[in-house]
């Protein structure tokens, strides 16, 4: 069996991020505040990937991400893969991908923009062939990878 394989099989319950490129696997830690959880989580970076030469991996127990948290992640970092298991079996398995509209995920760059001074959620288009996304409010587009999300 391999390394891959053992981590994976070990869960009962929960999800696993893999394909995380290795110098954003302790981003995507933070963004999914890991340090809260309770039930046992398992981080694993550096590990040999036939996709990408070397990746990162995060394991969850009893913790199934809702679409809101796995958009915060594709802003971060597109591609990466999604595993969900229940009682030991994998019941789903995709790409994290971006949806066509972030809401309430990116924060505006540009400082005079409504949603900047205003209590509102922020309303973003996806342009995934440019790498881009727009304030649905004042236009600012930013760029996928280097974005502040809320
Ligand atoms: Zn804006």
């Amino acid at each position: 069996m391999k390394n891959k394989d053992l981590l994976v099989a070990a869960l009962q319950n929960g999800s696993v991020i893999d394909h995380i490129p290795t110098d954003k696997l302790f981003t995507i830690a933070r963004l999914l505040e890991l340090e809260k959880f309770v039930e046992p989580v398992t981080i694993g970076n550096n590990l040999e990937s036939s996709k990408m030469g070397k990746k990162g991996l995060i394991k969850v127990s009893g913790k199934f991400f809702t679409d809101q948290e796995l958009s915060r992640l594709a802003v971060v970092c597109p591609d990466m893969q999604l595993t969900v298991i229940r009682d030991y079996e994998v019941v789903e398995k995709r790409e994290i991908t971006l949806p066509a509209k972030l809401i309430n995920v990116v924060k505006c760059a540009n400082p005079v923009c409504i949603t900047n001074n205003e209590p509102m959620k922020t309303y973003f288009e996806v342009d995934k062939l440019k790498g881009m996304v727009q304030c649905h409010y004042c236009g600012k587009t930013q760029k996928i990878g280097k974005i502040n999300l809320m």
